[in-house]
């Protein structure tokens, strides 16, 4: 999934798209010379050990990972599988961690080819296609989480909250 859902800038790969050199289903075509950003990358699945087989991405069809710069937690979703993070358990485990995460100040999102949605413990804001420009800002509002989106500029926008 990481070879298909993410851009490689060293291969000049768009995001959503399965790289050139991935044979599908058996594995990297180049992998003793792949560029460093891939060397690099371990989604959660392959460095938490708590992840059931079920969270197998080419099963799930959910690439999780940790941002290191922002503590984030980003589920992100095959696009040809847009409602593959509904299915429980995965949807549940997302509010779960939410609950956790919100202790700590940090975000849980989905992803699906940029469309975010942003997950609280009983309930999802949907905030549609997010640019390089966007940032995502959560507070609470009448006893309830919200998530909005900011432009970059915006003085609300905090830096912790950069994508
Ligand atoms: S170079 Fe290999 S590891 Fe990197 S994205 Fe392409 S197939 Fe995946």
């Amino acid at each position: 999934m990481c070879c298909k859902l993410l851009r490689i800038e060293a291969l000049q790969k768009p995001a959503h798209k399965w790289c050139g050199n991935c044979d599908i289903g058996k594995g990297c075509r180049i992998y003793d010379s792949r560029p460093e950003e891939c060397r690099a990358f371990a989604c959660s699945y392959l460095v938490n050990s708590s992840l059931g087989p079920e969270w197998r991405p080419d099963r799930s069809r959910l690439m999780l990972t940790s941002e290191l710069q922002t503590g984030r937690l980003v589920a992100y979703v095959d696009p040809q599988r847009p409602d593959a993070w509904r299915q429980d358990p995965f949807h549940a485990s997302l509010r779960k961690w939410s609950r956790e995460f919100l202790a700590q100040g940090r975000q849980v999102l989905v992803d699906i080819a940029r469309r975010t949605i942003v997950i609280f413990p009983d309930h999802t804001v949907d905030l549609g296609i997010l640019t390089d420009d966007d940032r995502i800002l959560t507070f609470q509002e009448g006893g309830r989480m919200q998530a909005i989106k900011l432009h970059k500029d915006d003085p609300r926008a905090k830096p912790a909250a950069a994508r």
